[in-house]
């Protein structure tokens, strides 16, 4: 097994090229995933920001939000960035009809909650678990979290709401730190992908 953690970035709408940038940076190896075959020979998954309808009705379509929920329940370690968090969300506040979410962190999203006037801000985000400055987290028409089960750790706020979340080996955030060139967070995440591997492998 080669040292370095194979990431997938889930590719059926939103903005992936980014994410393959930034976890390239951060010492992985970086491919897009459309397919199930594809998902199957990742060693981490990269849900996107976009639009979650839109990528929610395209993983029902593409035959992979079932396999997406079964290679979560065994563990893979996924990260979500905005609409990605919507992705990951148990339950979202407010779904469009026929919206779907994978699921995997008990927690109580809200959609476009920062507010449409406001649709795009940026701010300083402390995040617990990535060392130094805080993140500069770019938030576009960004969820932020209502509330979490017992299961999941809150990482970070802004503003009193919640916007980083971890629970087990998955990842969420309202912001998009693809789009800054700070690749800490992505280098959270793919240290959680080289642990998960490092205990599958024991
Ligand atoms: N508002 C979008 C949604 O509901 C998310 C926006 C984003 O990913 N930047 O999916």
């Amino acid at each position: 097994m080669s040292d370095t953690p194979v990431i997938g970035v889930l590719a059926l709408q939103g903005d992936v090229r980014e994410h393959l940038v930034a976890l390239a940076a951060a010492d992985a190896v970086a491919r897009p995933v459309r397919r199930p075959e594809e998902l199957a020979e990742v060693d981490g998954l990269v849900l996107p920001g976009g639009e979650s309808t839109t990528i929610s009705k395209l993983a029902v379509l593409f035959g992979l939000m079932e396999p997406l929920r079964a290679r979560m329940r065994d563990g893979l370690p996924v990260y979500g960035t905005c609409a990605g968090m919507i992705m990951l969300a148990d339950k979202i506040l407010d779904p469009r009809s026929g919206q779907e979410t994978i699921g995997g962190i008990d927690m109580i999203v809200r959609r476009n909650a920062f507010g449409r006037q406001n649709e795009s801000f940026e701010a300083a985000v402390d995040v617990e678990g990535v060392e130094g400055a805080p993140v500069e987290g770019v938030f576009i028409r960004a969820p932020w979290v209502e509330s979490v089960g017992a299961a999941a750790e809150v990482l970070a706020e802004h503003d009193g709401h919640i916007v980083a979340v971890r629970q087990g080996n998955a990842l969420a955030t309202s912001f998009h730190p693809e789009l800054t060139g700070d690749h800490r967070v992505h280098g959270l995440f793919v240290e959680m992908v080289r642990a998960n591997r490092t205990a599958e492998s024991l």
